[in-house]
């Protein structure tokens, strides 16, 4: 079994960043428990990608501190961090096949190839795409591919899953059905997990907690019930409440 056993929580301390005159993330701080499943919900341009890339260790290094665990990874590469992300817009090799499109990352990493059979072969199976695995990703549906990021992600056994907008691109049926799968999948991982999206439902469903941000700023942070009952502000109020 792909072993993500020792799940790590998040520390974000004070983190800023700016492109040019823009500061798009404004001190920023915010404690995430290991195995948590966490979402940021916001309107388009409020930082969410930017704060997620940050995490994962793509795009500028931000001011502040992020730790996973007790590691200040700040300053590290994306691939010293334990920390996968699956992108929106999937990034798929298309010439490769599915199972070559998961093995990648474990190639790279130069881990033996009997080894790179079987847990490429335990996380078709976990998102249930063993059958497909010869197929090239062009030949699958949206939610197959999106399937295929996940156990390309999930493979290399990260601490943290970093998803940004992992369902926009599916249609409404497929959404619901994806988000059950991805809760089932973090819950049997017991994987710490950060969910992205502009959707209030989305994160409803889903999330322990959730941060809202906007303008760079989390707004509030808590349940979604505590945050429906009780917004902090106007803006929670409204954007919670516009949505409906
Ligand atoms: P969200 O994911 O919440 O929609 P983003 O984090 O993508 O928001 O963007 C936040 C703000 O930062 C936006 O105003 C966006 O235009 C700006 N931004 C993001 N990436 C860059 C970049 N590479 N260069 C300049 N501005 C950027
Ligand atoms: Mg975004």
């Amino acid at each position: 079994m792909l072993n993500n056993s020792e799940s790590k929580g998040i520390k974000i301390q004070n983190v800023g960043l700016s492109f040019g005159e823009t500061e798009v993330l404004k001190r920023v701080s915010l404690e995430i428990e290991p195995s948590e499943f966490f979402a940021f919900l916001g309107p388009s341009g409020s930082g969410k990608s930017t704060l997620l890339r940050a995490i994962a260790g793509f795009g500028p290094t931000p001011t502040g501190r992020i730790l996973v665990g007790d590691q200040d990874v700040t300053r590290l590469p994306p691939w010293q961090r334990n920390v996968g992300m699956v992108f929106q817009s999937y990034a798929l090799w298309p010439h490769m096949s599915v199972r070559k499109n998961v093995a990648f990352g474990l190639e790279e990493r130069k881990v033996p190839q009997q080894e790179i059979n079987r847990r490429v072969g335990e996380a078709l199976e976990l998102v249930g795409l063993s059958a497909l695995a010869e197929r090239k990703p062009n030949e699958l549906s949206g939610g197959q591919q999106q399937r295929i990021a996940l156990a390309r992600t999930v493979v290399v056994e990260p601490r943290v899953l970093l998803l940004d907008e992992p369902l926009s691109n599916l249609d409404a049926n497929l959404r619901v059905q994806m988000r059950r799968d991805i809760l089932n999948l973090q819950r049997e991982l017991g994987l710490t997990t950060i969910f992205v999206t502009h959707d209030q439902e989305e994160a409803n469903t889903t999330s322990d907690r959730m941060a809202v941000l906007s303008d760079g700023v989390i707004q509030q942070v808590g349940a979604p019930r505590e945050l429906y009952d009780h917004p902090c502000n106007r803006f929670v109020a409204g954007f919670l409440g516009s949505a409906n």
